[in-house]
């Protein structure tokens, strides 16, 4: 190790340690703190992100990751060390040019906001949360606005903090061509969404039974128990203290049993990321998913090229059948896979089927493109979004809580995150197709043989942590960089077949 990075590791591992932190009491925050917690417990909130920032940016860590970058030229740095150094040197930009008592302020604000928007989401009000929802877009518009650099506009800088390998103009085109591409599809099957029947899947499932389930489900697929835990939340998602303790949760419903099948399999798939980072990573600044797009695109990867697979199913769906035999005793296993393959009108997002899923993000993402482009106000969001789900989908929400208040992202400033959901599905299809050229992954699932896919993901992307973006990723392994055709056609493919178009 460098004598100069010997010197910066203590404030690492402080920083990390108040990272760590943080992160339990955002988990603690979602699962099970009480509902009347949220405005004390973010005043700690805010004392622990101003003690991070303060462990970071200071003339220390300055001085050394200067020097740090000197030595770099001269090669005295080890790769990782060096992986290390670019990632401080990225949250340095980003922390460093906010001023510590706006950062503090918008840290209480983001702790509070979270529990307001649950609240206006529950009573369906949007006017409860629009306050909220201006300060945060007003804050997210001024720290932008702090790193505007090369050209880039504010809404560039927010979507390069989780993707940095995509700008406006890889995303448009991308977008541009699916929705030309995909959108006439999506009119075509929906009008043929009769010829599928599912009304087994809104029978009524006992929820004990369906967390026993998913929970077989997670381990099925390898999430390790010793090193992992799952939990409840209004809105699954996945959560590392480090690479032995990754939390996910779970949301359940009585009539739909989907919905919660396929939020375990999508946590579990960012959860075997996060739990085969290399163990030389972890707690690290590099220590985690590469980015949101390539954690999307292993969670949607067994989501859906997996998880809505008849070979995947065929080894388990008789213990599905065994848990609720009352619903599922008379419906064979290929009327089960035309179910959870079924296209049909869906103004939830999370819970929208594969082909028409991109749709919804493609629409969070014209019109973050609008606010921050001031061409839209807070009040006429509800609006900009029903029109947009009406002239893509051809279905409008009746209310705010099926619309413009569904996902919780914008109530913690998280604008600039909804691309990775498409970019990680693209993604997925893309190493799916390299995956089958080099194993027979059919035969594996019809055999109940996950490890190998499993490992092949670890070898090739897991295990890397961010030491690598997405399209480094991508060309090591598939020997070209980032290409939508794959999903595309995929999409195309399939569902011509299955609606018999
Ligand atoms: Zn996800």
């Amino acid at each position: 190790m460098s004598k100069t990075f010997e010197k910066l590791k203590p404030y690492l591992d402080k920083a990390m340690a108040l990272q760590t932190a943080r992160s339990l009491f955002e988990w603690d925050t979602q699962t099970l703190a009480p509902f009347g917690a949220a405005d004390n417990t973010s005043k700690v909130n805010g004392i622990l992100s101003d003690e991070y920032m303060k462990s970071l940016i200071n003339d220390d860590v300055r001085q050394l990751l200067k020097k740090l970058q000197e030595e770099q030229e001269q090669a005295e740095l080890s790769d990782l060390e060096k992986a290390i150094i670019k990632e401080l040197a990225k949250s340095y930009e980003q922390l460093e040019s906010i001023p510590p008592e706006e950062y503090k302020e918008y840290n209480e604000l983001t702790s509070i906001s979270s529990r307001k928007w649950a609240k206006a989401k529950k009573d369906n009000s949007y006017s409860d949360f629009a306050p909220y929802l201006q300060k945060i877009i007003d804050f997210k518009k001024k720290f932008a606005s702090y790193r505007v650099k090369d050209g880039k506009t504010p809404y560039e800088v927010l979507l390069g903090d989780y993707e940095e390998c995509f700008m406006i103009k890889d995303l448009d085109a991308f977008f541009d061509k699916f929705k030309a591409e995909i959108i006439p599809l999506v009119k075509e099957v929906y009008k043929k969404t009769d010829t599928i029947d599912k009304s087994y899947n809104s029978l009524n499932y006992d929820i004990e039974k369906q967390k026993e389930f998913c929970k077989y489900l997670s381990g099925y697929l390898g999430f390790d128990f010793n090193r992992g835990v799952i939990a409840e939340s209004e809105h699954p998602f996945t959560l590392q203290l480090h690479n032995h303790d990754v939390r996910i949760t779970g949301r359940y419903l009585e009539n739909n049993l989907e919905s919660s099948i396929f939020s375990a399999i999508h946590e579990t798939g960012h959860a075997l990321y996060e739990m085969n980072i290399d163990d030389s990573l972890t707690q690290t600044p590099v220590g985690t998913g590469a980015s949101m797009g390539m954690h999307e695109s292993q969670s949607r990867f067994f989501e859906n090229l997996i998880g809505r697979s008849y070979d995947f199913w065929e080894p388990i769906y008789e213990k599905l059948v065994e848990a609720f035999p009352e619903n599922l005793q008379n419906i064979p296993l290929e009327k089960f896979i035309k179910g959870i393959n079924k296209v049909s009108p869906c103004l939830i997002r999370t819970e929208a089927d594969e082909l028409s899923y991109c749709i919804h993000i493609i629409i969070r993402y014209e019109i973050e493109k609008m606010i921050f482009n001031n061409e839209v106000t807070v009040d006429d969001l509800p609006k900009v979004w029903n029109q947009k789900y009406q002239d893509y989908l051809g279905i409008a929400p009746t209310n705010d809580s099926e619309g413009i208040l569904q996902d919780i992202h914008w109530s913690f400033g998280e604008f600039g995150y909804f691309p990775s959901y498409a970019i990680g599905t693209a993604v997925a299809s893309q190493i799916y197709e390299y995956m089958k050229e080099k194993m027979p992954v059919s035969e594996y699932l019809r055999q109940g043989n996950i490890t190998p896919i499993r490992e092949f993901l670890r070898d090739n992307i897991h295990k890397y942590g961010a030491t690598k973006n997405t399209n480094e990723i991508l060309k090591d392994l598939c020997g070209e960089e980032f290409k939508p055709d794959y999903y595309i056609n995929y999409l195309k493919e399939k569902y011509s077949r299955l609606y018999e178009l």
